[in-house]
């Protein structure tokens, strides 16, 4: 018999009728896009939610990213890491700036801050760091080097919504922050994205930007494309924000249910949340550095169980054939390099059973 198949996420959904109540009301207002109720109550409880001033909401992250980006009128380089999905170095680049690739740490495999600084010219802009997988970048040498030098900094959260260091949102750093609400992500409206930020002026750029950079119905101030967020989807943000706490918790018990069975042992490295950090447990990325097998030999051997690990992220972005030619001129990123090569994002979601994190387990360790 076949077993049953396993891919590396689930989307979470919440109960039917939640999402139809949620929506009744769009058959008698008819109001469906363009900052509706739905999307108005969503930005105010993400507020609430995150403590960041401003929120603004996008049809998706990468446009979210793209707008912050343009909001921010960078120009020349903007410093940031290939070990991200495509999106973030696409948002620097289709904003005419040239993505200038800093290595990552070993440690946690966000920015090596150490490496920031001999990357700085006089056309350097700003810095895009990664949470990748939810795992912290280092915020206040990020900060120190961005106040020396006058830069922005802005974060790719993709993986960060719903992750606190000392009951603190991280989405709260820097100069903003992108979220994604992909249905790939811990939290999600369907698709869709937010940009979190402390100044009034960017806030009222990206209303504007994400609709054709109108700023009235007679006046147009941006030259900006249409990336707002439709009622259907703010509706079922509202709904995954009323269960997100039940749902980090249900992915926190899987997660920990992987550390009691792969810590310890040779050539294996997990993402474990430091102790001052409460994670989201949006993914379970594991090292096979000096193990008995290969990162694409356990992917094979899980795929042969019909198991579906992905390979997050590989190759990193400035392998692509688009960044080749940028990315020849530029040293190179090894450790980048080398974790894509060894690392494997397990399967990691809500209803994920115990027996299935065991079963992928011993698929691993030959148990
Ligand atoms: C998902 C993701 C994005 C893009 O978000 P979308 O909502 O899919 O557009 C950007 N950066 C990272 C690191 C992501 O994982």
């Amino acid at each position: 018999m076949e077993e049953k198949k396993i891919l590396v996420t689930c989307s979470s959904m919440p109960p039917f009728e939640e999402y139809t109540d949620e929506i009744k009301e769009l058959w008698k207002t008819v109001w469906l896009t363009n900052s509706g109720a739905k999307h108005r109550e969503l930005e105010r409880k993400l507020c609430d939610y995150t403590g960041v001033r401003y929120v603004s909401l996008f049809v998706n992250g990468h446009q979210a990213l793209e707008n912050i980006i343009a909001a921010y009128k960078l120009k020349g380089e903007v410093i940031t890491t290939p070990f991200t999905f495509v999106s973030t170095t696409h948002a620097i680049a289709r904003n005419g700036l040239k993505p200038v690739f800093c290595d990552i740490n070993r440690e946690n495999y966000t920015i090596d801050v150490s490496k920031i600084e001999a990357l700085i010219t006089k056309d350097t802009s700003a810095i895009v760091p990664v949470h990748v997988y939810g795992n912290l970048c280092d915020d206040e040498k990020i900060e120190e080097i961005a106040a020396k030098h006058g830069l922005k900094v802005i974060y790719d959260a993709a993986h960060a919504f719903g992750v606190f260091r000392g009951g603190r949102s991280v989405l709260n750093w820097g100069d903003a922050s992108m979220c994604s609400f992909h249905a790939t992500k811990a939290f999600h409206s369907i698709e869709g994205g937010a940009a979190f930020m402390h100044s009034a002026e960017i806030k009222e750029a990206l209303e504007a930007m994400k609709n054709f950079g109108m700023t009235s119905q007679e006046t147009t101030d941006y030259i900006a494309g249409n990336a707002k967020m439709n009622e259907f989807q703010a509706a079922m943000g509202l709904c995954s924000l009323r269960h997100f706490k039940d749902e980090v918790s249900k992915r926190k018990k899987n997660a920990e249910r992987y550390y009691a069975n792969l810590s310890g042992i040779e050539g294996i490295k997990l993402s474990v949340p430091l102790s001052d950090v409460e994670s989201n447990y949006a993914y379970m990325p594991v090292l096979f550095d000096g193990y008995s097998m290969t990162r694409d030999e356990i992917a094979g051997k899980l795929a042969e169980h019909n198991i579906y690990a992905r390979k997050y992220f590989f190759p990193p972005t400035n392998e692509f054939s688009c960044y080749r030619d940028i990315a020849s001129k530029q040293e190179g990123t090894p450790v980048a390099k080398h974790i894509s090569e060894n690392i494997l994002t397990l399967p990691l979601y809500a209803s994920l059973a115990a027996d299935d994190v065991d079963r992928i387990c011993g698929i691993i360790t030959n148990r």
